[in-house]
């Protein structure tokens, strides 16, 4: 095997890398060799590259550098000796000194790596000569000052703070503010200071040997991968450690803004990267070097001021701006210095941005003609849509407020309002005109209607999957959890050393999960028009797919519904584009009086004909719940779930004085009522008497909930109201459940049939959410017309972890990398994932064209929706707010489908040709291509493991 080549040259209008070698030689590496070379031949001070592969290699060998990499032969003075030999001076060198900057930079912009070295290789010879040949002394002891500073500080770890204690009393000894007011005489001073704090500091004198100085600013980038800052960055961010090789180190000849006023530095972005109007903007300061700009202690100019002081660079900067996003098809964020009226670019890279400068941006470049439509979708991911979508706290507001408290942040978008505790006087309050916030210790299913119509929630325990949260996310209201800040006290609630009593506003910030003082203005959210072109693109590339599941079945399209139980929300889904409602619960319509109480009797009847009474008070307010549901809906699909919790979700009595009142309210001896809640408590109730369970030992349940739906439908048709019902059975695992309730269903249907006059039919289907029913899905098939994974379940069944317990130790297994993600998050493809392919294969060996879906929590997540294109499904159904994101990350499962499929063919023969002898110098050139391409194998591994 050929050794590895661990250092890349570029400068003098070449460059041995390019842009797509971001893996090995880092973002900025990979881009200042794409700038030098051309077509760019952009004005780049030369240097090289030293590979991520090192960096790897460093750690493996425990600190130490691969062979080939020092010593007087090595990679690195060969390199070193190419540069000096380019600008034609040697480093350090005591007449004509070369200096050099060490930068960091990995594959991904990582801020919580070390900072930039510059100016190194001056010591106190050099640096006279460096003022003999510039004529610049004050220049020159500047430069020696801020390289000790920086050397000292970022490499060795001495105290920053204490180098700018010196330098601010040199100043306020001399009454002065600005550095750039610094004599020479102050700067050597600064200098000679500093070298005695030094080596106070660390033991030994500064160092005055350039390779010295070299090494130790190598070094110190490498070991800068592992310190905690760099570590937490990852983890925040989600990079998993191993998934980078680590960081490259650039060493690059200084150019310098700091020699006078014809010289300075900035930073610019090729359009504005926080609302995406094309506009150059940046900031830049006159005689100033690195990081000055943004350190904040002079301020800088505008950009637009340099178009009047220096029109010559403006141009010149202008010219570049339009080249490199031309070049990059992306918005640009830039680092640049002049020198002496010389201009020099330093970095370049595709800028961050806010979700709604993302989708700006994508649709002005469709427009402008510099990126597809597919690339455009591309652009934006998908979770950014979110910021687009809540109502947020008003950016300028959010300065002045007073922050009292921080907890996790649950549901995003903001909430202000006056406090409430109960969820009764959330309802009560809100009738009243006034806006709520929620603030309770946890919620349960009782305070939905509380919760619907808060502003926020605010809770002091429960995690992200608490109920409050799931159910917040679930209908787009704002929510801070496990506050723990929040203490209750009798009627009032202290949240650190402020005390509020019911009435008080707060406001917080879903997003952040920050908690305010009083009120915060929020600033509701529209759907732009250029989102709104934008998700029409992403509709038309996911109508338009085809594509061939494992089991051998063309699938075309991949709709996106909503999951909604009110009108309210199916209105939300149409807004956000929803092609119809993939799961309509119908338990939240028992929560209210008067169903409740009806509903309560019914559970706790002794006969049937008991049970049957108290339905028949409920039918006709569940047929309006129907009917008002189904006519939202103008004719667009609505699948409605038959009752699926247990039933002692809707009877609970945890004190005498709650049993008491309940007795009351139902008119039951207390005793009486006691025995039956006793009866009804299960140890496991998620595995319990519920769902189609229910409907096995009490036929009657379903049999109304389904004549409520049939009623409201012969009630429409005959107003001549289009609609497209589907009753779905949960919590199925046998095909006999499915053939029986069907059949009862039916008769019930055709008794309405007949009663009414109408002709109306229904698709009758099931969930699939437990082991079995995926594993026994041809036989289901028989007696289902459809299918609609329920993942919830489904994770939780085939892992074995309850949703409500795993949260003890799930933050384990992701730390430990026993899973590489939350099961309830993320779709898992080997566990629930594999059952879903097996039940796609089995259900459609029976019925070849039969409709599947999925209604979890995961439908609203990029990659497990992802993995549902994959598997062959119809359609996603997610909560209403989270259908933008849906609509475009299938669309992105789509276009990333194709393209794989693309490169999977292209794949076998490039393989022949590098078996040509004549072909390889040209194949020797293409490696990094071959490498991305030997990558995608797994994705090719698995289609064709599935097809067998
Ligand atoms: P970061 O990754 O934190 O942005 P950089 O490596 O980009 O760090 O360096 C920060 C700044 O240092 C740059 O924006 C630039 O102003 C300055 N800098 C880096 N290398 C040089 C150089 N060779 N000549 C002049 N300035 C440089
Ligand atoms: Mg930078
Ligand atoms: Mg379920």
């Amino acid at each position: 095997m050929a050794k590895t080549k661990y250092v890349y040259f570029f400068g003098n209008g070449d460059a041995d890398g390019d842009e797509s070698m971001r893996a090995d030689l880092g973002g900025k590496g990979a881009n200042l060799a794409q700038m030098a070379k051309a077509p760019l031949s952009l004005p780049v001070p030369p240097g090289f590259t030293i590979t991520t592969d090192v960096c790897q290699e460093y750690y493996k060998l425990g600190r130490k550098y691969p062979a080939g990499l020092e010593g007087p032969n090595g990679e690195v003075a060969k390199y070193l000796a190419k540069l000096e030999k380019v600008m034609g001076k040697k480093l350090g060198d005591e007449k004509d000194p070369l200096l050099v900057s060490v930068r960091s930079g990995a594959a991904i912009s990582m801020p919580g790596m070390m900072d930039t070295i510059l100016n190194l290789g001056l010591n106190d010879k050099s640096v006279e000569g460096l003022a003999a040949k510039t004529g610049n002394p004050r220049f020159a002891w500047d430069a020696y000052r801020r390289f000790i500073q920086m050397f000292g500080d970022v490499a060795m770890g001495v105290e920053h703070a204490k180098f700018e204690k010196i330098i601010d009393e040199v100043k306020s000894h001399r009454g002065i503010k600005q550095d750039t007011e610094l004599t020479t005489d102050e700067l050597k001073e600064i200098v000679s200071k500093y070298k005695i704090l030094y080596k106070r500091e660390k033991g030994e004198d500064f160092p005055q040997d350039p390779q010295k100085q070299m090494w130790g600013a190598i070094g110190a980038v490498f070991g800068s991968w592992m310190n905690p800052r760099a570590i937490k960055y990852r983890e925040l961010n989600g990079i998993k450690e191993g998934a980078l090789k680590g960081t490259a180190v650039t060493v690059m000849s200084m150019v310098f803004g700091n020699k006078g006023d014809t010289s300075g530095t900035g930073v610019a972005f090729s359009r504005d990267p926080s609302t995406g109007v094309n506009e150059f903007m940046g900031e830049y300061l006159m005689n100033a070097q690195g990081e000055d700009v943004v350190a904040g202690i002079r301020t800088p100019q505008k950009l637009a001021q340099l178009e009047k002081t220096n029109k010559k660079i403006y141009d010149q900067l202008c010219t570049i701006r339009n080249r490199l996003e031309k070049h990059y098809h992306d918005m640009q964020d830039m680092e640049f210095t002049v020198e002496e009226g010389k201009l020099y670019m330093l970095q370049c890279r595709n800028g961050k941005r806010t979700g709604a400068a993302a989708v700006k941006m994508a649709v002005d470049m469709v427009a402008e003609k510099l990126i597809t439509k597919e690339e455009a979708l591309l652009r934006v991911e998908p979770t950014q849509l979110n910021q687009l979508l809540l109502p947020q706290l008003d950016p300028a507001a959010v300065k002045k407020a007073t922050e009292i408290a921080s907890g996790l942040n649950a549901s995003p978008g903001a909430g202000c309002g006056q406090i409430v505790f109960t969820a009764d006087d959330a309802v009560a309050w809100t009738k009243e005109g006034k806006k709520v916030l929620l603030v309770r210790k946890e919620t349960s299913p009782d305070d939905i209607a509380g919760m619907a119509v808060a502003q926020g929630i605010l809770t002091s325990t429960g995690g992200r999957t608490s109920h409050a949260a799931v159910v917040a996310r679930g209908m787009g209201t704002a929510c801070v959890c496990g506050c723990s800040a929040v203490k209750f006290n009798g009627g009032k609630v202290v949240i650190g050393d402020h005390v509020y009593k019911e009435g008080d506003f707060l406001t917080i910030d879903g997003s952040t999960g920050k908690v305010y003082d009083g009120v915060v203005p929020v600033a509701p959210a529209t759907l732009s028009k250029d989102l709104e072109k934008f998700l029409g693109w992403a509709d038309e590339i996911r109508k338009g797919s085809v594509r061939t599941t494992a089991s051998g079945k063309k699938v075309a399209g991949f709709e996106v519904r909503a999951n909604g139980d009110t009108p309210q929300n199916a209105k939300d889904a149409f807004r956000f584009g929803a092609a119809g409602i993939g799961l309509c619960r119908t338990e939240h319509m028992f929560f209210d009086e008067p169903k409740l109480t009806s509903f309560q009797k019914m559970i706790i009847s002794d006969t049937t004909e008991e049970r049957k009474e108290n339905l028949k008070a409920i039918l006709p307010l569940q047929e309006k719940d129907f009917y008002d549901i189904i006519k939202t809906m103008e004719g667009r699909p609505v699948t409605i779930r038959l009752l699926d919790p247990p039933l002692n979700e809707f009877i609970q009595a945890h004190s005498d004085a709650e049993l008491k009142a309940l007795s009351k309210k139902l008119n039951v001896n207390r005793d009486k009522l006691a025995e039956k809640v006793a009866a009804l408590d299960e140890h496991n109730p998620m595995l319990g008497h519920r769902g189609c369970r229910l409907a096995i030992t009490y036929p009657e349940i379903y049999e109304t909930q389904v004549e409520a739906i049939a009623l409201a439908t012969a009630r429409l048709d005959r107003e001549g109201v289009k609609h497209n019902v589907q009753i779905m059975i949960p919590n199925v695992v046998s095909a006999n459940e499915v053939k029986q309730i069907r059949e009862q269903a039916l008769a019930v249907i055709e008794k309405v049939n007949k009663a009414k006059g109408t002709k109306l039919k229904f698709e009758i289907g099931t969930m699939v959410e437990f082991p079995r029913a995926a594993l026994t899905a041809d036989k289901l098939a028989e007696y289902a017309d459809f299918f609609s994974f329920g993942t919830n379940d489904l994770s939780q069944t085939t892992f074995g972890f309850s949703r409500d317990d795993y949260s003890k130790f799930i933050d384990s297994y992701l730390k430990q990398n026993i899973l590489a993600e939350d099961p309830f998050t993320t779709l898992d493809e080997d566990g629930p994932g594999a059952l879903m392919g097996i039940a796609e294969e089995k259900g459609r060996s029976v019925k070849s064209d039969l409709h599947l879906g999925i209604c979890g929590e995961h439908g609203g997540d990029p990659a497990s929706i992802a993995l549902c294109y994959k598997l062959g499904l119809n359609y996603v159904s997610c909560s209403p707010f989270r259908v933008p994101l849906a609509r475009l990350a299938g669309a992105q499962a789509v276009i990333k489908a194709a393209k794989a499929g693309k490169a999977a063919k292209k794949a076998p023969a490039k393989k022949a040709a590098a078996k040509k002898p004549a072909a390889k110098k040209a194949v020797a050139k293409k490696a990094p291509a071959k490498k991305a391409a030997a990558k995608k194998a797994p994705a090719k591994k698995t289609a064709k493991k599935g097809k067998k």
